[in-house]
């Protein structure tokens, strides 16, 4: 399945992709598979993903270079090779077809300062590395089963309750 994650950073170098790419590497590691499972266990994760936006509500949908033109009718909308209903099985008939979201640009949005983010963003999990690596879910594995902790997702609220006000948001689309 795959999850939404959000991961505090007091600090970016906003520009510098690469710095946040490591850094959210560093906060992820603790919860990789080959660890054993912890509170959860990830084999797979990106930036932003299918989670891209979230902080601004940007919808992937919106940027024209998130769709190209459908290889199976060659961007005609009909199917010449093959009958079907309703135009093209590849667009719906469009000619255009929405690309996986592996393939999307990079949204600008998802490292984005705390003032900016959306007041009522929530998430599945939370990662606060540098304060002891701290992680907040609404539900995670006790070694047994999934149990819940009784955290409400609210984003915002935590990091307000530990007194962080100040610093950035990174989105993380993660694959348990
Ligand atoms: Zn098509």
């Amino acid at each position: 399945m795959h999850m939404h994650c959000e991961i505090y950073a007091e600090k970016i170098e906003l520009g510098t992709t690469n710095i946040v790419e490591v850094y959210v590497e560093k906060a992820m590691a603790p919860y990789h598979y080959d660890k054993g499972k912890k509170a959860f266990a990830w084999d797979w994760y990106q930036i932003g993903g299918r989670y891209m936006g979230s902080h601004d509500d940007h919808n992937p949908r919106d940027n024209p270079n998130n769709h190209e033109t459908c290889w199976l009718c060659d961007g005609t909308g009909k199917r010449m090779d093959m009958v079907v209903e309703n135009g093209c099985n590849g667009c719906k008939g469009t000619g255009v077809h929405f690309k996986w979201s592996m393939e999307w640009e990079k949204h600008q949005g998802d490292v984005m300062k705390l003032s900016e983010v959306k007041k009522h963003l929530t998430a599945y999990a939370l990662i606060i590395p540098n304060f002891g690596q701290e992680l907040w879910m609404g539900e995670w594995w006790n070694g047994e089963q999934y149990v819940k902790t009784g955290w409400d997702g609210k984003v915002l609220d935590k990091l307000k309750e530990k007194g962080l006000t100040d610093g950035y948001l990174i989105t993380v689309d993660y694959h348990e």
